[in-house]
């Protein structure tokens, strides 16, 4: 056996495929290790690992690891609504927890400066990210699905009253932060279009986004300005889900329309849009999202539609060959 082969040997079993030119001089064993897609931690593990195997060789004495890295693109996916309390967090959450839940890596940004309850909904309220270089680390939730927030970086029960440049630079803490093995991030942008999502779409470029709205909010032209301005700066369109779409009735289950059906389907193609799916006006949404229990997590009734416009998501990212499925 040569001595390439005898490194490679012993090291197999801990790097796969992720290896490449081992080198012996002298007693010091070198070699290039492929760390795509591994996290800060399973690269450092790696490398212990690898250089304990090496030493572990009565020729070695010395081990040197060079590491390279192809740059992952991680794709973004914006949640936006024309306007405020339609449940665009609510949709964000748990489109994020269902994407997670179809073997997709996923994160949360939450740069709603009005209204930040991405903690609230993920069952971390009063949670604080570290930092770390500089760099903010996003905080674990029970779904595994990180998520970092606007209201993290802000005193329990402070307003916001960010403004213009305050506003784009905490939007880009909360997106260039050490996002790791996440592949997709989902964010919870503010309602309207005002300067985060200006931010948002010329620095951050998404891959696309999804609009959010009620049946009455639709009928109000709210959505469709929200829709513009994904249009006019070229922005990808995903899709329109519709919220509080008829009403769920908590007793017998049956959905009743008081705003019409198949109109917010209808207004998505005259915009130009798939029609994602609607999420019914029920109790058990509602209940679920306060206690930091979302629907989504559940294989519950009430996390269905969710599930399925994640399906619709997932397709159309599989589509854009934005995907990245792990495990
Ligand atoms: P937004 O982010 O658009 O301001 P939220 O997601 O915070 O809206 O939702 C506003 C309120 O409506 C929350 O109390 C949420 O629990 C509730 N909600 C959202 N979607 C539904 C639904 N489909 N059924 C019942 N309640 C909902």
């Amino acid at each position: 056996m040569s001595d390439n082969d005898r490194l490679m040997a012993a090291i197999a079993p801990i790097v796969g495929l992720r290896a490449a030119a081992p080198r012996l001089t002298d007693g010091r064993a070198s070699l290039i290790l492929d760390v795509t897609g591994l996290g800060e931690k399973s690269r450092a593990k790696m490398e212990e690992e690898v250089r304990a195997a090496l030493l572990a060789l009565p020729e070695v004495n010395e081990v040197r690891i060079g590491m390279t890295s192809e740059k992952r693109g991680r794709k973004l996916i914006a949640v936006g609504s024309g306007k405020g309390g339609v449940g665009k967090s609510t949709v964000a959450a748990n489109l994020a927890i269902a994407l997670k839940r179809s073997g997709l890596s996923v994160g949360i940004v939450d740069a709603d400066i009005y209204g930040p309850s991405i903690p609230r909904l993920m069952h971390a309220e009063g949670s604080r990210p570290m930092a770390e270089e500089q760099k903010l680390i996003p905080v674990d939730t029970d779904f595994g699905v990180p998520i970092l927030s606007m209201g993290q970086l802000v005193k329990p029960g402070q307003a916001i009253a960010w403004r213009g440049p305050m506003a784009a630079s905490a939007l880009g803490q909360l997106v260039d932060a050490r996002w790791d093995d996440v592949d997709l991030l989902i964010v919870d942008l503010p309602p309207g279009t005002g300067d985060v999502q200006m931010s948002m779409i010329q620095k951050w470029k998404p891959a696309g986004a999804v609009i959010v709205s009620t049946p009455q909010d639709l009928a109000l032209i709210d959505a469709a300005r929200a829709v513009d301005l994904f249009k006019q700066s070229t922005v990808p369109l995903v899709g329109l889900v519709e919220n509080m779409a008829g009403y769920q009735c908590p007793h017998c289950g049956e959905v009743s329309d008081p705003f019409g059906i198949g109109g917010a389907q209808a207004a998505a193609s005259a915009m130009g849009m798939d029609f994602l799916g609607r999420v019914p006006l029920d109790i058990a949404i509602r209940t679920a999202s306060d206690e930091g229990t979302p629907p989504a997590a559940s294989d519950d009734a009430a996390g269905a539609p969710f599930h399925a416009i994640a399906a619709k998501v997932a397709a159309w990212l599989e589509r854009s060959g934005s995907a990245s499925v792990t495990g």
